[in-house]
């Protein structure tokens, strides 16, 4: 790779100071230039070697015996788990806790895809079930972007209505593709999208989806956002307004009478 990209990266992530230094937070800096900077997994393993430091190297050395430095199943990711099982032999739920907590959005990563990590780490912090929705709803708000920051309301949004406003957020970052030509023979590509959270089906790696833990607005169910409701189309029977049932609706209750409306 570039020396001079090379050099500038290990520069600013700095080098990692065994003994002082957190691993944990070190691991998640080194990550966050990476993703800034489009760094390629060899690079990554490449620069990471570099950076960690003589004493973090020997004992790496150690921990993947008989495996070596330079074979190819030794990867950055390989790495990084052999170094925590190193620094964090016992890990407890506060160590996870504190990883999920550490877990900012990365410079160039979706909310979707932030959501999807967040959910992964989640799992072994053990939150009480009852506290597990605003754990993530406030570690989502705390650690957006701040261009995406700005759009959530820390004091009043709920847990779906964040990830309404993410994934809106996403959508808009996405450069509005050219409109379909006119009597065009081609059939234009239905994309599948999931009954959860209306992201395209592809972009979920074929993992559950995460935002089973929406309620949606507009029918009032579990399980899926306003966005990918079924009613979402439909005007409700209570004020003709789009995206609710009458259920579900916040206008005041139209007294239906039978009657036509006199017309003046
Ligand atoms: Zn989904
Ligand atoms: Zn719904
Ligand atoms: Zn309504």
């Amino acid at each position: 790779m570039d020396v001079e990209l090379k050099t500038s990266l290990i520069n600013e992530i700095g080098l990692f100071d065994y003994g002082k230094a957190n691993w944990l937070e070190y691991t998640i800096k080194m990550d966050s230039y990476f993703q800034a900077n489009f760094i390629s997994s060899e690079q990554k393993k490449e620069i990471c070697i570099a950076a960690v430091g003589g004493k973090t190297l020997k004992t790496l050395k150690v921990m993947i015996r008989p495996k070596k430095l330079q074979d190819p199943e030794v990867t950055y990711e390989f790495i990084i788990e052999a170094l925590e099982r190193h620094f964090y032999p016992n890990p407890d739920s506060s160590f996870y806790i504190n990883k999920f907590t550490l877990r900012k959005q990365m410079p160039r990563e979706s909310f979707f895809e932030y959501v999807v990590a967040l959910r992964k780490l989640i799992i072994n912090c053990r939150f009480p079930k009852k506290g597990q929705h605003s754990k993530l709803r406030n570690q989502l708000i705390t650690g957006a972007r701040e261009a995406l920051k700005e759009k959530f309301n820390a004091n009043s949004m709920s847990l779906s209505q964040v990830f309404e406003t993410g994934l809106l957020w996403d959508d808009s970052r996405i450069p509005a593709a050219a409109p379909p030509r006119r009597n065009h023979k081609a059939r234009i590509n239905r994309v599948a999208k999931c009954f959860r959270c209306a992201v395209p089906v592809s972009k979920h790696n074929n993992q559950p989806c995460s935002f089973d833990w929406a309620l949606c607005s507009g029918c009032g169910v579990k399980g899926h956002l306003s966005l990918a409701c079924k009613y979402k189309d439909l005007s409700c029977n209570n004020c003709q307004g789009k995206g609710h049932i009458a259920k579900m609706c916040k206008a005041p209750a139209v007294i239906q009478n039978g009657e036509k409306p006199v017309e003046v």
